[in-house]
């Protein structure tokens, strides 16, 4: 069986299916990323994760429309930029996102809450608009806090399929995976290595030579065995191909339990209880 073939799908609350592991695209000027993201499909990759804010759709789009990959097998996410606060804008920046990722976003997010400067329900309502144009197939939510959910869940017409927050070892979110796991939303854990953070932890280290594998894999591992989708992020090929041979190999309950011991509430990234950044 190929790598490819290996990946596991996990079904969405509204019946599609997403790859549990995928590319994040974080970070990698415009002009890198039509080159990483051919990296990416090229080793097997076929679900990568983008935003408008990362300023780099257009080299997502380009990469997969020239790599032979049909657009139908492809499963690409896109987040609202947090500019777009009302209706219109955001059903207008979903569209042109849609635009710019092949004709239609696979999943499209709103990336952040910022409810200290604006109510999310009117962003909410132009995400079930831009669903039901067929503009984007799922649809869901990137840094919501229960407390964000629970007003979601009360004013939704359609549930979001999925809660994309921070979640590594460092950080691993207990009670917000399992609210969401509750409510029918599927965790994607984003900054899955804590970006290189918790690769030098001298607990992870043992893990991975006692399995012959390198920390990122373990790590990337021990995300996939708890059920959560992952995209790391790297421009370099050689972690491109390891990250993805994480499916021939298991960790026992015990590692997997060390590994959830390092928790200490630490984030790479903005609470988003009080990140308010809205761009230019
Ligand atoms: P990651 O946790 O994926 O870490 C990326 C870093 O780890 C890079 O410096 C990369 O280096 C390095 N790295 C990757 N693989 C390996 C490896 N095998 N061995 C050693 N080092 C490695 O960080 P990200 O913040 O990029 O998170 C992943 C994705 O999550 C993002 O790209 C984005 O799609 C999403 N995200 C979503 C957010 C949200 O608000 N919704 C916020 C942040 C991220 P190099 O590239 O130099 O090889």
């Amino acid at each position: 069986m190929s790598s490819i073939d290996r990946v596991p799908s996990i079904t969405l609350n509204d019946g599609r299916s997403i790859p549990q592991l995928g590319f994040g695209v974080f970070q990698i000027p415009l002009e890198e990323t039509k080159d990483a993201t051919a990296v990416a499909l090229d080793v097997g990759y076929r679900h990568i994760d983008t935003a408008e804010l990362y300023g780099n759709e257009a080299g997502v789009g380009e990469a997969v429309a020239a790599s032979g990959v049909d657009r139908e097998d492809v499963f690409v996410t896109s987040k609202l930029n947090n500019k777009h606060l009302d209706f219109d804008g955001a059903v207008v920046a979903g569209r042109q996102s849609a635009r710019d990722l092949g004709g239609y976003v696979d999943l499209f997010l709103i990336h952040w809450p910022l409810t200290t400067i604006s109510d999310f329900l009117p962003r909410w309502r132009a995400l079930e608009q831009l669903q039901k144009e067929g503009v984007v197939r799922s649809i869901g939510v990137s840094n919501f806090q229960s407390a964000h959910l629970d007003r979601l869940l009360s004013e939704a017409e359609i549930e979001p399929a999925v809660n994309q927050i921070e979640v590594h070892p460092y950080l691993v979110q207990e009670e917000l995976r399992r609210y969401d796991r509750d409510h029918g939303l599927v965790t994607e854990a984003w900054s899955p290595l804590a970006q290189g953070l918790v690769l030098d932890d001298a607990t992870i280290v043992r893990v991975a030579e006692s399995a012959g594998r390198t920390p990122a894999q373990v790590v990337l591992r021990w995300h996939l065995q708890r059920g959560d989708v992952v995209f790391p992020k790297s421009v370099t090929r050689a972690r491109v191909e390891q990250n993805f041979e994480v499916f021939d190999f298991d960790l026992s309950d015990d590692d997997m339990a060390a590994i959830t011991a390092l928790d200490r509430g630490h984030r790479t990234g903005p609470d988003p209880d009080s990140f308010d950044f809205v761009p230019e």
